[in-house]
């Protein structure tokens, strides 16, 4: 693996070059959000001081130069994705936003009381609480994919659960707590023989692999730009322009419109009518520059990297005396959740702040899935493209004075 320029790209975050406590910052906390380059940062700093002015509504050269980034960076996404065309790109404040969108827009069409939806056990809250919310609204339930005790959907259950009544599925890419890679075509494959539409949450999938929507077959594809190497506040929601064009918005305002008056409002085209407001438009310029960013390095080139990652912590993590590694070992994203002995995650996660090591700690947003582990939460490291095996190995010298401190 000595080929890929993992000195160089780190060269690229600024924030990887800090100390914490004195000590060189190891950033195990990629799953929560990523740092960002210095190609998109400085995007971000060139449009606000170059090039700000609101998008789509105003007569003016700024205005008219930084529609075009925008709907430029609509294109960038569509390639990055594989979408057939851009209008079926609407960007949206991240993942949460997404899921939100077809929720609400989707439930109000096609969800009846006495209908169902699918979820899995490996959901984050946002692919769980929107889709509680709108069943709550139509009367309608959620039945739900269990997993194995290694993590992995149990596709022959999920078959089982499709009646007269299923509506949707809307299940995660790749587990934000165990790393798992579910089988998403497979999953799409099932649903639609069933007549089904389905949503993959991509939020932890995006950053760690090549996503193609024509190949997965998905109607709606969700993602979050800050986990991405973009900027917060920033989102996606990829649809099928089939779908998208019987949805009603989600949100009113300005920009979704076609006509206004205090009888009728008619709403624009797509992929307008799904973004209603003053988006973060500077924001969805820099998520497209960190899109490019991954594409300079090559999508493949990460996913192959961050194999050997897996590999290799993976068996340094087993090694650790009394150290209990959730999720599967082998097929998964460099995302490992731990227990040690029976020591509380919260204090190995202080411990190791205090040596450099930034992991999170708890539950991680996935309730249903601690209590299918039956834990009340555990230690995450979820790792990346900029980091290093010499950053694995210090990682587990903190977890033995861990050990040694409180076991
Ligand atoms: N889905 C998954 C699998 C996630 O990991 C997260 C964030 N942790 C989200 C959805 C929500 O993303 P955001 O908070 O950026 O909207």
């Amino acid at each position: 693996m000595s080929e890929f320029p993992v000195g160089k790209i780190r060269e690229d975050f600024p924030v990887l070059s800090r100390e914490v406590y004195g000590k060189p910052l190891i950033y195990f906390d990629n799953g929560a959000t990523t740092q960002k380059p210095v190609q998109v940062i400085e995007v971000i700093n060139q449009f606000h001081r170059e090039h700000n002015a609101s998008i789509h509504r105003s007569v003016n050269f700024l205005s008219d130069t930084i529609t075009a980034s925008y709907e430029e960076a609509r294109v960038t996404t569509q390639r990055f994705l594989n979408a057939t065309k851009p209008s079926e790109t609407i960007f949206t404040s991240g993942a949460t936003a997404s899921i939100n969108l077809v929720a609400f827009s989707f439930g109000e069409t096609y969800i009846h009381p006495g209908d169902e939806v699918i979820l899995s056990t490996l959901e984050h809250h946002s692919n769980i609480v929107p889709w509680l919310m709108m069943c709550e609204r139509k009367g309608a339930s959620i039945k739900v994919i269990p997993i194995s005790d290694q993590g992995e959907l149990d596709l022959e259950a999920f078959a089982q659960l499709f009646n007269k009544r299923t509506r949707i599925v809307a299940v995660t890419h790749v587990s934000n707590v165990l790393g798992t890679i579910n089988p998403v075509e497979e999953i799409v494959k099932i649903s639609h023989s069933n007549g089904v539409p389905v949503l993959i949450d991509g939020a932890q999938a995006i950053q760690h692999g090549p996503v193609d929507v024509q190949k997965i077959d998905c109607d709606f594809y969700a993602f979050s730009g800050h986990k991405v190497y973009g900027p917060t506040g920033t989102g996606v929601l990829y649809g099928k322009e089939k779908w998208l064009e019987t949805l009603p918005p989600w949100q009113g305002g300005g920009d979704m419109i076609d006509r206004v008056t205090f009888e009728k409002t008619t709403y624009n085209e797509l992929p307008l009518k799904f973004e209603a407001g003053t988006t973060n438009f500077i924001g969805i310029i820099g998520l497209a520059a960190a899109l490019e960013y991954l594409k300079s390095i090559s999508i493949k080139e990460i996913e192959s990297y961050e194999k050997h990652i897996v590999t290799y912590a993976s068996n340094a993590l087993q090694q650790i005396d009394g150290l209990k590694l959730f999720g599967p070992t082998g097929h998964k994203a460099p995302v490992f959740s731990f227990i040690l002995n029976q020591i509380h995650p919260y204090d190995t996660g202080v411990i190791i702040d205090k040596l450099g090591i930034a992991v999170r700690t708890g539950t991680h947003c996935a309730m249903p899935l601690m209590d299918r582990l039956g834990v009340d939460g555990t230690v995450r490291a979820s790792l990346c493209f900029y980091n290093t095996t010499e950053e694995i190995d210090r990682l587990v010298e903190a977890l033995d004075v861990v050990n040694t401190m409180l076991s």
